[in-house]
C-alpha cells in the first residue's frame, strides 16, 4: 500500500508586519514602510513538510535562529531600516528547524528535495541547516542573486549563498492539463503529476506555489506569501509589495485554479488559520 501523502506545517519563527503588506491598498512601499505606526498581531512563519512516496519534500525552510542573535545579519544604512521598519521576528527554541522535524517525527535526514517559494529570509533562512539536499527554486528568483544588490529586492545573499547548497533553477515546462490552463506552465517534482511548481510571481520576482493532488483529498496550494491572507487573495486584494500588476495577474490565475479545482485549499506562509485549513482538507 502506499502511504498516504500528507502536508505538515511547521512553525519556524513568528514575524509582525505593517498592515499594507497584508491587506494592500496601492500605496508606495517606501510610503507605508516609513509612516506605519502599526504592526499586525504575531503571525507564524509556517515551513511545510510534503510527506511522498519518493521522496519527502520541505517547502520553505522558515527564519534562522542567528537572524535574532547575530546584530551583523541584516544589512546596515537604509536597506536595513527598511527591513526592520517592515518586519519584525521572533524564533523560539521550539521554533528551530530541527526542533520543528523532531516535534514532526522527523530529521533533516529524512528531506529528499527542499523546495522554496521565494528567497525572502523567512523562507530561505535555514538552508545552511539543509546542505547536500536537492534545492529547487526558480530560476526567476535566482536571477536576484546575480543582481548588484539582492538586498534592495529583500534577498539576504550571504545567507543562501553557502557553502554546500547548490541550487538547481526550476524551469516551468508547458503543461496542458485544462485545470492548470491559467498557468500553461508547471515543474513536475517527482514526474508523477502530484507535486506541481507553479509560476506566481509578483511578491518576487520568482515566487513560486506548489499545488498538492492526491488521491482522497482536496487539492492543496502552498503560495508561500503570495497572499497573507487567502480569504483577501480570493476577492482580489494583495500586499502592498512587490510588482501589483503582476501579483494581481497571480491573483487570478489562482482563482481560476480555484474554479478548476474544487476543494482547493490555498495555504500561505503566514496564515495563523493554516492548521484549520489543511486539517480540513485531510
Ligand atoms: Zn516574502
Amino acid at each position: 500500500m502506499t502511504p498516504p501523502l500528507t502536508i505538515r506545517p511547521l512553525t519556524l519563527g513568528e514575524v509582525r508586519i505593517r498592515p499594507n503588506n497584508i491587506a494592500g491598498t496601492g500605496t508606495p512601499m517606501l510610503w507605508w514602510t516609513f509612516t506605519s505606526r502599526t504592526w499586525s498581531p504575531w503571525l507564524p512563519v509556517f515551513g511545510f513538510l510534503v510527506e511522498h512516496e519518493r521522496g519527502t519534500v520541505l517547502f520553505d525552510t522558515g527564519q534562522s535562529a542567528a537572524s535574532i542573535d547575530d546584530p551583523d545579519y541584516y544589512p546596515g544604512g537604509l536597506v536595513g531600516l527598511v527591513f526592520r521598519r517592515q518586519a519584525e521576528f521572533r524564533v523560539s527554541v521550539e521554533q528551530s528547524l530541527s526542533a520543528q522535524l523532531t516535534a514532526a517525527g522527523a530529521s533533516v535526514d529524512d528531506i529528499d528535495v527542499v523546495a522554496i517559494s521565494h528567497l525572502h529570509q523567512d523562507h530561505a533562512g535555514n538552508v545552511a541547516e539543509l546542505t547536500g539536499k536537492k534545492f529547487l527554486v526558480s530560476a526567476d528568483e535566482l536571477a536576484l542573486l546575480d543582481e548588484k544588490a539582492p538586498e534592495m529586492h529583500g534577498v539576504l545573499a550571504e545567507h543562501v549563498k553557502v557553502d554546500g547548497v547548490e541550487f538547481s533553477p526550476v524551469v516551468f515546462e508547458p503543461n496542458d492539463d485544462p485545470a492548470l490552463a491559467a498557468f500553461g506552465a508547471s515543474f513536475d517534482i517527482f514526474d508523477d503529476g502530484t507535486l506541481l511548481l507553479l509560476p506566481t510571481p509578483g511578491h518576487s520576482a520568482g515566487s513560486m506555489s506548489l499545488l498538492v493532488r492526491r488521491e482522497g483529498a482536496a487539492p492543496v496550494l502552498l503560495v508561500g506569501d503570495v497572499t497573507y491572507n487567502p480569504d483577501l487573495l480570493a476577492k482580489g486584494v494583495v500586499p502592498d509589495t512587490g510588482a501589483r500588476e503582476v501579483q494581481l495577474q497571480t491573483a487570478r490565475k489562482i482563482v481560476a485554479l480555484t474554479e478548476a479545482l474544487p476543494g482547493l485549499a490555498v495555504v500561505a506562509a503566514h496564515d495563523p488559520r493554516v492548521p484549520e485549513r489543511l486539517a480540513a482538507v485531510s
